[in-house]
């Protein structure tokens, strides 16, 4: 495994690379998630690149960028034993400039949701995306489905900008107790993991509504905030694949998705209906 810092060196080397490459953005503390990422992509291509950046751009004032875990050595065997072909760990300042080029996120949909509780969150996603996408030029980029929002948002500038790689979408990896697995699962405290696990089970009861034909968003909306009662919950949202309100779920078209804050740990997950 090549170990690459220099963003322009990255380039050229993957310029000679004439099979196919599938890239993983990550932003570090890998965990069994990104795994399954990693792998998939050394499955379905020649070569496998993974990046590591905690983008500052994506932080708001008063986030958690300097407290955000960072796990190089770990991260680096991990990329290691995965068999990853090149691991890209730029620095900020070989990422950005002054006075730069920047990208927005959409109006609506990079606003509501995350984007209400983050409000710049994905403008800086996206830029930041855009340009691993650019010094990486992959076949293939893997985006987890937890982030559902990012990943919306990402096929929308692929789309928009007519940028020519193919995403793909990857199912959420959990701990055995249905926690979905995340870098910043390491903030909770034991209580407030404990308290984490009514997300997955607002989850499962919205699921068994369905099942039982219950479907108008409101009832399932509600049923899922009687759940999510001990967490601060920041939004329950049930939308079609578009990210358009959806008042009554539709099998094959719906993700119902929830941010909820435990102790000062925000939270994300969802499920595709
Ligand atoms: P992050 O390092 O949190 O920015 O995540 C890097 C990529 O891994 C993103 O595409 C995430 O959506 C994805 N990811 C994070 N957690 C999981 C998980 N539990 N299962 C699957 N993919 C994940």
């Amino acid at each position: 495994m090549r170990v690459v810092h220099s963003p322009l060196e990255l380039q050229s080397l993957l310029k000679e690379e004439p099979g196919s490459i599938g890239f993983v953005p990550t932003m570090g503390a890998l965990h069994l998630g990104h795994r399954t990422l990693i792998e998939t992509a050394k499955k379905e291509n020649d070569i496998t690149v993974v990046s590591i950046f905690v983008n500052p751009t994506q932080f708001l004032e008063g986030e958690d960028l300097d407290a955000y875990p960072r796990k190089e050595e770990a991260d680096q065997k991990i990329c290691e034993l995965s068999g990853v072909d090149y691991l890209f760990y730029p620095t900020v300042d070989a990422m950005y400039g002054e006075d730069e080029v920047s990208l927005n996120a959409p109006d609506v949909r990079g606003y509501i949701m995350e984007g209400t509780s983050r409000p710049g969150h994905f403008s800086g996603v996206l830029t930041v995306v855009n340009k691993l996408l650019n010094i990486v030029n992959p076949t293939r980029a893997y985006f987890g489905k937890k982030d559902a929002q990012q990943l919306m948002l990402i096929e929308t500038m692929v789309a928009n900008l007519f940028m020519n790689v193919e995403i793909v979408p990857m199912d959420t990896v959990r701990e055995k107790d249905g926690l979905a697995m995340s870098s910043r699962n390491v903030y909770l405290s034991e209580q407030e993991r404990e308290e984490a696990l009514n997300i997955i089970k607002s989850l499962r009861i919205a699921t068994q509504m369905v099942m039982r034909k219950e479907c108008t968003a409101q009832e399932i909306n509600e049923a899922m905030l009687e759940v999510l009662k001990p967490l601060e919950v920041e939004y329950v949202s049930i939308v079609n694949r578009a990210f358009m309100p959806l008042t009554k779920v539709e099998i094959g078209n719906t993700i119902i998705l929830v941010e909820a804050i435990s102790g000062s740990t925000r939270l994300l997950d969802n499920i595709w209906i």
